[in-house]
């Protein structure tokens, strides 16, 4: 697992639109090294905010996709047969923790619960990196900060973050922008006007409505936009909505013709 590594200075950092004081929070963490922890729905701009601080602050940014699979080792390293030689090749981790980066991992309680036990001694004030294989112990860069996320919505016990792992994090909490954020986001991102956005993020709002009854997740901004950007493409808006704003949402045919009926309401 390399992890991708975005650098970018301030001038170009990728669009993000607060929604309140956020960023200022980011930042004096990141000043003060306090890991920070972002909770929130899938596709509400945690990943954007991410890469967006990133860029602002001028920090390299190594952002790893948190999967059941991914281990200790994925993010730290691991020795490597390279042209007949075995050489120690460091994880996203380690690098972010070398070069000053911000690391995010992204759905951080998906990762094997090895993970954990290597992010406390980085969390906490010794700020250490110990590398077991190596037996090598890196302190960590003033710059370096950890990042992660994780959507409560899910309800799944089994895959909640214990509090011995949670309270080593500052936490802010995102969910869905309000309709006067989504829709110049939504208009930003896709290239669609802003009156014709409207009605899309109106849909979106009714069908967050039905969240923990007929829907597990409300509709995401990321599916908002593709709706969007489907539409400024030329497609029909009821069969973008259809495909964009439906179809990902569920597999039930009776929910699918009551979100159709949400639909026709709306538009
Ligand atoms: P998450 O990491 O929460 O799953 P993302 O950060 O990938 O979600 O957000 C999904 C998409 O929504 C982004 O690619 C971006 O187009 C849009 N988006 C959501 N909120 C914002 C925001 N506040 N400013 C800019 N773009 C946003």
């Amino acid at each position: 697992m390399d992890g991708s590594l975005t650098m970018k200075g301030a001038a170009d950092a990728p669009f993000y639109l607060a929604q309140g004081d956020e960023c200022d929070v980011f930042a004096a963490a990141a000043r003060n090294g306090l890991p920070v922890l972002l909770k929130g729905p899938t596709g509400c701009g945690k990943t954007r905010f991410v890469a967006h601080m990133a860029a602002q602050l001028g920090r390299p940014l190594y952002t790893v996709a948190c999967h059941d699979d991914l281990s200790a080792a994925d993010l730290i390293g691991r020795y490597l047969l390279k042209g007949g030689e075995t050489v120690w090749v460091d994880g996203p981790l380690t690098r972010a923790v070398r070069e000053g980066a911000i690391c995010y991992l992204d759905e951080v309680v998906e990762a094997r619960k090895d993970v954990t036990v290597v992010l406390h001694p980085l969390t906490d004030d010794r700020r250490i990196l110990p590398i077991d294989r190596t037996g090598e112990e890196i302190e960590a860069h003033p710059d370096f900060l950890l990042v992660a996320s994780y959507n409560p919505g899910y309800q799944n016990i089994l895959k909640t973050l214990k509090p011995s792992t949670r309270q080593r994090f500052i936490a802010l909490e995102f969910d869905f922008p309000r309709a006067a954020h989504e829709i110049p986001v939504v208009a930003r991102e896709s290239g669609l006007s802003e009156d014709r956005v409207a009605p899309l993020v109106r849909l979106a709002g009714k069908l967050r409505g039905l969240k923990g009854q007929d829907l597990e997740e409300g509709v995401s901004t990321r599916l908002v936009v593709y709706a969007a950007t489907l539409i400024r493409q030329g497609m029909p808006v009821e069969r973008a909505v259809q495909t964009a704003m439906i179809e990902p949402l569920t597999d039930d045919p009776d929910v699918k013709s009551g979100l159709r009926d949400l639909v026709t309401a709306v538009f």
